[in-house]
């Protein structure tokens, strides 16, 4: 078991568990949003509220070097990640200080294990406690649960967070298992995660919800199973959002030797995402190959509008909502734009599919102006 040490200075902590916590995307920042490193050293990343506001966020591990031996992770017991943490009061003050000064907005707390699950989510929710009781910090506070902690921790973490998470990791229990062996999928993912379903349902944590990660290519799973994963969690336990983190093999864990998983694996089960959640669509319509992957080279969208040449061209004009979101290259704000221009005055021109936001010469191919195919106007454009 490592030894858990609290560091010599705030500070030489601070920048260890802020850059450890950089492999956790759950809070909306990650590889794709480049990260801002502060004058004296800690890292600060840009995250995106609930609202969609990009604010700096403080997003630290309350401790590093884990207990526990995920083979992703580089925290993982007997890899290269030191064992380190802060007290609570220390954590609770280096955060106080950098909000006082207008550098931070929020909070992302998670942590490795040390001790038990209980233990650790203990020293969490103490920080957390500090942060609210004593410090009177009203603001943005996203609190990782950590697996195998107890219910009433998980109810106290409603009390004190605007928003929870724990990462499920794999797409089934079979996969965790591959990859997290120590982790139950149900009663140490699952469960915490209907607990706080149940309580969005019934009003008792109306806040920002809960949201979870998927570790993309680690256990050998198909696109088409994280896909049917998230689904399921958005449709069963209430899911605000669901982040896909492509592997990439870090020195000292198994996954060493391993290629990292392309970044566009992750961009395309993130466009997968969207048509779920905004666009109407079902897993069973999206295109997958034989072995249950996205095709790389075109998006999801577009596959899936070449296989239904019955379903196009469509009329600007006259198209419903759905049929208009199901159009390549126009996304739900363009809809709404379109609406409201059409409203107006009849749409002609392929220039209106500029003016509402829509990727004109994707969408083009699909639609008909006033009755005439947008595709003969790209020519002029
Ligand atoms: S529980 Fe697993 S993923 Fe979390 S810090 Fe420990 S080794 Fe890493």
């Amino acid at each position: 078991m490592p030894l858990l040490r609290v560091a010599p200075s705030v500070q030489t902590a601070l920048d260890a568990l802020t850059q450890a916590a950089r492999h956790d995307l759950s809070c909306a920042c990650g590889p794709s949003q480049p990260r801002q490193r502060g004058r004296d050293g800690l890292w600060i990343y840009p995250a995106a509220l609930p609202s969609g506001q990009r604010v700096p966020m403080l997003k630290v591990l309350q401790a590093s070097g884990c207990e526990r031996s995920c083979i992703y992770c580089v925290e993982r017991c007997g890899g290269q990640g030191r064992s380190l943490a802060l007290r609570p009061e220390q954590l609770a003050s280096a955060f106080v200080d950098l909000h006082s000064q207008g550098r931070v907005f929020g909070l992302f707390l998670s942590s490795a294990i040390h001790g038990t699950a209980s233990a650790t989510m203990d020293r969490m929710l103490a920080t957390a406690e500090l942060l609210r009781r004593r410090h009177r910090f009203r603001g943005y506070i996203h609190l990782k649960m950590i697996p195998g902690c107890r219910p009433d921790q998980i109810d106290r973490a409603m009390q004190l967070a605007t928003r929870l998470s724990v990462n499920m990791e794999a797409p089934t229990a079979a996969h965790l298992a591959r990859i997290a062996p120590g982790k139950n999928f149900e009663t140490e993912i699952l469960a915490p995660m209907r607990q706080v379903s149940r309580a969005i349902a019934e009003g008792r944590f109306a806040r920002a919800g809960q949201t979870t990660q998927l570790v993309v290519g680690a256990a050998g799973e198909a696109d088409r199973e994280v896909a049917r994963a998230a689904a399921w969690a958005y449709s069963e336990l209430s899911l605000a959002r669901v982040y896909y983190s492509a592997l990439q093999p870090v020195p000292g864990t198994p996954v060493a030797d391993r290629p990292p998983v392309a970044f566009g694996r992750e961009h395309r089960l993130y466009q997968v995402d969207f048509l779920l959640r905004s666009y109407g669509f079902s897993v069973d319509e999206i295109e997958f190959d034989a072995g249950g992957a996205l095709p790389l080279d075109v998006d999801p969208k577009t596959a899936w509008a070449r296989r239904h040449p019955e379903r196009f061209p469509v009329e600007i004009n006259t198209a419903a909502r759905g049929e208009l979101l199901r159009i390549p290259g126009i996304g739900p704000r363009a809809v709404e734009r379109l609406q409201r221009m059409r409203r107006q005055d009849r749409l002609r021109d392929i220039a209106s599919l500029r003016a509402a936001g829509a990727s004109w010469r994707v969408a083009a191919p699909f639609v008909l102006l006033d009755g005439k195919p947008a595709e003969r106007q790209m020519s002029l454009w």
